[in-house]
């Protein structure tokens, strides 16, 4: 099976192991296929069994090296696990992408404790454990690069996500702040922001708010998980070197 990625850039990553959370689809798929595509060796972190089995077999089937971790990125004894596995098996750790994320979306005045809770949890906590659990390895390798998926909304605001917008502002506060923490043994810290991309995310909209949306974005479309990919490519490459603690936003201009 051909695989599905087409980065349009070209990057080496021989030699380096990544992992990638919330890998079973959407985002995190076309990351760890383009990581892989550049010869990094990923592994693929998920809740979702048959997503992770999908992604893996998809990259080794076009002659990449993944393995997929069954993990709950907010267990915090598993998160230490699989980043341990993941040195053992490949002697190392140079890229962590924290992807990632659920929505649990209404009004404030609707909001539930366990839409806060959940929300939090996954997006913001889960971010937390791997930084903390891969930074021990990447401090020992003299090296690393931690690529957070934030969002505009954490950026903006947008109405019925205070959950998620506070959850995306506290990975970009938590970005900032590891980025000085680790710079001086050479890992750099970056988020991303993506603005409203195509994945089962964004479908959950529904046609109308698409539609809405789309007029709202300059460049007059949703963007492709291929534009997120390729800015964690960039970033996760030795070309990104000198930049650390900084958000790039991937949003055709929704935001500019
Ligand atoms: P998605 O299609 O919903 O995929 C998210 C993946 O994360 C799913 O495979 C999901 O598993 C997994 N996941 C959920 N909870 C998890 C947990 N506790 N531990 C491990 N994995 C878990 O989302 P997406 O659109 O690709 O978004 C990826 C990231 O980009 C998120 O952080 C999101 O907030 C961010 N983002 C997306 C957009 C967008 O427009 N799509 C915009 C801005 C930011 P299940 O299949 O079991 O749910």
């Amino acid at each position: 099976m051909p695989n599905q990625t087409t980065s349009r850039i070209t990057c080496d990553l021989t030699g380096k192991v990544a992992i990638v959370t919330g890998a079973g689809r959407g985002l995190g798929r076309a990351i760890a296929e383009t990581l892989a595509a550049a010869a990094a060796k990923v592994a693929c972190v998920d809740v979702n069994a048959d997503g992770l089995a999908e992604v893996t077999g998809a990259i080794q089937s076009a002659g990449g090296t993944a393995e997929a971790f069954a993990c709950d990125v907010t267990d915090s004894r598993r998160v230490g696990e699989v980043v341990n596995e993941v040195v053992k098996k490949w002697g190392g750790l140079h890229i962590l992408v924290n992807n990632a994320g659920i929505t649990r979306d209404s009004l404030i005045m609707r909001m539930k404790d366990d839409q806060w809770d959940s929300v939090i949890a996954i997006n913001l906590r889960g971010t937390f454990l791997f930084t903390r659990a891969a930074a021990r390895p990447m401090m020992k390798g003299r090296t690393g690069r931690i690529i957070n998926i934030a969002s505009v909304a954490g950026l903006m605001g947008n109405p019925g996500q205070t959950n998620y917008s506070a959850s995306k502002a506290g990975v970009i506060g938590l970005t900032r702040t590891v980025a000085r923490e680790l710079a001086a043994r050479n890992v750099t810290v970056n988020a991303i922001a993506p603005g409203f991309i195509a994945t089962e995310m964004t479908d959950a909209l529904g046609e109308d708010i698409l539609t809405g949306v789309k007029k709202q974005i300059p460049l007059g479309r949703l963007g492709d998980p291929q534009d997120i990919a390729d800015a964690v490519l960039f970033l996760a490459s030795d070309a990104a070197g000198f930049i650390t603690g900084q958000v790039l936003t991937v949003d055709g201009g929704l935001t500019g």
